[in-house]
């Protein structure tokens, strides 16, 4: 591509966002449908992300699982959570052993993630409220309930927070929610596809509404790679990003919209 239609593109993907941008705040949200410049907007970085990451496969994960794994991710390292997950897991490999486990085991057996006896706690307390729902500790029964029904059970759950519900939720059931990190909740902004200081609720709640079906796991797994690769929080690798002609950071950033 020449310098000038590489800038074209990059002042189409600006005004598009802006186009977005401003009907986003107010024309897009759980109960609205999106515009259809939106749909489009997402759609076309989700299809460029594929391209360069590919298509991500997740296989179901079982929900106590994820729901441990959650909890124990809480302000650590993906590295420590996962040891500290491995460790409980070696010790207790099914849901009954692991509610009756001591607190003080669970505590010490996951403490190389930090905050264990805060997070065995949590543990606990939301493995006691499934079984007492339930009868046996296990949520398979979610499957079948409507998706703000099942999320609102969730979160009713000790320790459990719209984050975790919507991990839970995607990668144990397939449903479509996007689970908002540190990396989705940046990229989003930038790539103006919600407001500038969208909360991680808010922008949970319009990426839910922009994104197409069936792509909430491609999209958010691949946002996170970008986000780790060349969209990193302290200065984006603009220059060699494979999606900048669909940013328009660059361009405000230059033009001092952005930090
Ligand atoms: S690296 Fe730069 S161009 Fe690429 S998505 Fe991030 S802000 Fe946009």
């Amino acid at each position: 591509m020449t310098t000038e239609r590489k800038d074209a593109a990059r002042a189409t993907a600006a005004d598009a966002s802006r186009r977005h941008y401003s009907r986003s705040a107010t024309s897009v949200g759980p109960k609205r449908k999106p515009s259809k410049a939106a749909t489009s907007r997402v759609s076309a970085i989700v299809q460029a992300l594929e391209n360069w990451y590919g298509l991500p496969e997740a296989g179901r994960i079982d929900p106590i699982d994820l729901l441990v794994q959650t909890i124990l991710s809480q302000n650590t390292s993906d590295l420590n959570s996962g040891r500290a997950f491995s460790a409980l897991r070696s010790a207790f490999p099914d849901n009954l052993g692991l509610l009756e486990a001591p607190l003080e085991r669970i505590a010490q057996l996951i403490r190389p993630g930090g905050l264990g006896d805060m997070k065995a706690a949590r543990i606990r307390s939301a493995l006691e409220r499934i079984e007492e729902d339930f009868g046996r500790v296990d949520l398979s029964c979610l499957a079948d309930m409507p998706l703000s029904q099942a999320r609102q059970y969730l979160i009713g759950l000790p320790g459990v927070g719209p984050k975790t519900a919507a991990v839970v939720l995607l990668f144990a059931f397939g449903k479509p929610t996007m689970p908002v990190d540190t990396h989705v909740h940046r990229l989003c902004r930038r790539l103006g596809l919600v407001p500038e200081k969208a909360s991680v609720q808010r922008t949970q709640e319009l990426m839910e509404a922009v994104t197409p079906p069936g792509k909430y796991l491609s999209l958010h797994l691949n946002l996170i790679r970008h986000g780790r690769r060349f969209c990193r929080a302290r200065s984006p690798n603009c220059d060699e990003c494979p999606i900048r002609a669909l940013c328009p950071y660059p361009e405000m950033a230059a033009s001092g919209q952005k930090d």
